[in-house]
């Protein structure tokens, strides 16, 4: 069984559409695929809509944006209801939030660079969740920089002097709300150090306080001494442990299947999660 529990489509930062992404999904030989756009559910009926023709199985999920004193972290949701109002409504917030700090984020360009929103506009679909990759993406058609690793390496990243952050609800907060929805939160990439700072072992425990059932601890942002540490604190504190690719089309390098879960967690998963996996 090849299971992929973390991936992107067009409704946030990915590149394909949700249908599209199944058949990506079917072609790197998956039988499970969890679809977990970043802060929002509109993906699921396309992909949903997409599993008797591919015959690969859907998990849906949402990847949600939280805050840790200050970090930004990722909860991924497994499973949950997705009219649930207080997971909705936190998601809804964050949605908002990225709108404006995506509009702050260009304004900054702006003085520096032939940038305007509508630039940003015309990359993106309408009601898709916006993030840094839409903004590389203008950079990238307005022939400022030559793809998006190399803006996240200049323009967008948090050194670079054009960063804004956006609000999002406290983890612990979050791990409740996936709970109180029925869903199955996961910690994604949990030691991503690459990216910023990373969280100390204290508030995963303090997130598995709260519900937490899983460290997403196959991921290519972490190396081995990473991957070690998330292994034996995951032991110490009783919880899982998820591989996943954070597949974004042709958005990143990442690829699909190259990070695997075990089929006995996503039977947990599947058997404490409210909303069922779609199989074909
Ligand atoms: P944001 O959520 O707007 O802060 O943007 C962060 C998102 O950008 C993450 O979800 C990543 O998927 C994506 N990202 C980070 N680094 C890169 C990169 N080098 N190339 C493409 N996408 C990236
Ligand atoms: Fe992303
Ligand atoms: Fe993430
Ligand atoms: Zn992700």
């Amino acid at each position: 069984m090849r299971i992929d529990l973390h991936t992107h489509s067009n409704v946030s930062d990915g590149t394909e559409s949700p249908a599209v992404l199944m058949a990506s999904a079917a072609a790197a030989g998956l039988d499970v695929v969890a679809l977990t756009d970043h802060d929002t559910t509109a993906g699921w009926a396309e992909a949903a809509a997409a599993v008797p023709g591919t015959g690969v199985a859907l998990v849906r999920g949402t990847e949600v944006s939280a805050l840790v004193g200050g970090v930004s972290v990722h909860l991924l949701s497994y499973l949950h209801d997705p009219e649930h109002p207080e997971l909705a409504g936190m998601i809804a917030r964050t949605r908002d939030a990225r709108q404006h700090r995506g509009r702050a984020i260009v304004e900054l360009l702006a003085e520096d660079y032939p940038i305007s929103w509508a630039d940003v506009a015309a990359v993106q679909q309408p009601g898709t969740v916006v993030g840094r990759p839409h903004i590389a993406d203008a950079l990238v058609a307005l022939g400022i920089v030559p793809d998006r690793t190399a803006a996240f390496d200049t323009l967008l990243s948090a050194r670079a002097g054009y960063y804004v952050p956006y609000y999002a609800p406290d983890a612990v907060d979050v791990v409740r709300a996936i709970r109180a929805a029925g869903g199955v939160p996961v910690f994604a990439h949990p030691g991503a150090d690459g990216r910023g700072r990373v969280v100390a072992d204290r508030v995963i425990e303090e997130l598995v306080d709260g519900g937490l059932f899983a460290l997403e601890v196959r991921h290519r942002d972490h190396d081995d001494a990473q991957r070690a540490r998330l292994t034996a604190l995951a032991d110490r504190l009783g919880v899982a442990v998820t591989g996943s690719s954070d597949y974004h089309g042709a958005g990143k390098p990442n690829r699909l299947g190259e990070n695997l879960t075990a089929p006995d967690v996503l039977g947990r998963i599947e058997s404490e999660g409210r909303t069922p996996v779609v199989r074909a």
